[in-house]
């Protein structure tokens, strides 16, 4: 359990909202109306229905379209991977409709302007750097949720992998999928861009759309408890050093970090003939609504956590909640033309306060 925390309310999920810039067909649109009012300093959003009339919300976080990617990741994930580097699990997600800005905030490799990188790179570069002494390491599996089904996105080939819940520990584990030791900041940086490239041609051998399917990326750290001054002086941990013929054995500290980039959350018309997409949807459904009420259980701190309900939430168990730290993105776009969509993004990130 966490101590001495400055966010010590065990198990909340934090939420902030990241509303994206307006893109060149917003720009040029002549009937466009901004329904989004943000007050930062307030943690406030106001979603306009029209002129006259409007609704107000309240987030942990408030990133208004000219926030950096360096400000997001410090406010939203920074405290999540710091749990991480001290033993905690720790989850990041993002939600939203499809266009909104998930990927970007995720994902974003920012090869030739690092300031654009998101949030995975640089909470590898966080975790690499602290990787200190020989026998620590980083680890990674990068998965894909498609229609119930994990798929591995570094090993294309393995589809329909189990989720294990080990009995003795409660953990959660993919054995079946591939791991990969990372190197170095730039062996990660080419291993996300195998699995995005994998990601793309699997989509397109299942003729799906990669916003229809959950890309995880799973990162365990193992690090022997040898600390550096700086953090011996953080007394959020205790140290456990066995002493075994006057030799320090190091206490080994196992954790994992999750970084979910969710299927697109906008309601596809189901009376539509194409039966693979109502299927689709079923499943998107599914496993969004199973997220919700997981976040909903987390924030109502009931003990029951219904995370038997999909993959995405069997896989996320041991990862939120407890004494582990999440944070959700919501991304939304500035349009009036979605605001019902907006409306009920924001609705789902409300369910988590
Ligand atoms: P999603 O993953 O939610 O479908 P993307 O991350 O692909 O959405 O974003 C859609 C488009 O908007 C992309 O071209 C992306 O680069 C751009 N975009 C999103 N958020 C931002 C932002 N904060 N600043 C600049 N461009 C953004
Ligand atoms: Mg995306």
């Amino acid at each position: 359990t966490r101590q001495n925390d400055e966010d010590a309310e065990p198990g909340r999920v934090r939420v902030a909202i990241r509303l994206r810039p307006k893109n060149t067909e917003e720009i040029s649109d002549a009937d466009f109306f901004d329904c989004v009012e943000l007050q930062p300093e307030l943690m406030k959003l106001k979603l306009k229905k029209n002129n006259w009339s409007s609704d107000s919300y309240r987030f942990d976080e408030v990133f208004t379209e000219s926030a950096s990617q360096k400000r997001v990741y410090e406010a939203v994930a920074k405290p999540v991977v710091e749990g991480v580097l001290n033993g905690y699990n720790g989850t990041i997600m993002a939600y939203g409709q499809t266009g909104t800005g998930k990927t970007y905030t995720l994902g974003k490799l920012g090869k030739d302007d690092a300031s654009e990188r998101g949030i995975m790179v640089r909470a590898l570069e966080d975790i690499i750097a602290s990787a200190s002494s020989a026998s620590d390491s980083v680890e990674m599996s990068y998965l894909q949720i498609y229609m119930e089904s994990v798929q591995d996105l570094l090993a294309p080939e393995k589809v329909n992998i189990p989720i294990v819940d080990d009995p003795k520990n409660g953990e959660v584990s993919v054995p079946g999928a591939a791991v990969v030791k990372i190197q170095n900041l730039d062996h990660f940086l080419h291993l996300l861009q195998i699995g995005e490239a994998n990601r793309h041609a699997a989509n397109t051998r299942m003729n799906t759309e990669s916003s229809r399917s959950h890309a995880i990326l799973m990162v365990s750290v193992r690090r022997s408890s040898v600390v550096d001054k700086e953090e011996s002086n953080n007394t959020s941990f205790q140290m456990k050093d066995d002493t075994i013929g006057g030799h320090v054995i190091p206490t080994v500290r196992k954790s994992k970090l999750l970084i979910v980039d969710l299927a697109g959350s906008e309601r596809l018309d189901k009376s539509g003939s194409d039966g693979h997409l109502v299927e689709e949807t079923k499943f998107i459904n599914l496993s969004l609504s199973s997220l919700g009420k997981c976040i909903n259980a987390l924030a109502e701190n009931s003990p029951h956590i219904p995370t038997r309900d999909s993959k995405l939430t069997r896989l996320l168990r041991d990862s939120f909640g407890g004494s582990a730290r999440t944070s959700l993105i919501v991304a939304i776009g500035p349009s009036s033309r979605y605001h019902t969509e907006t409306a009920s993004t924001i609705m789902f990130g409300q369910r988590a306060m």
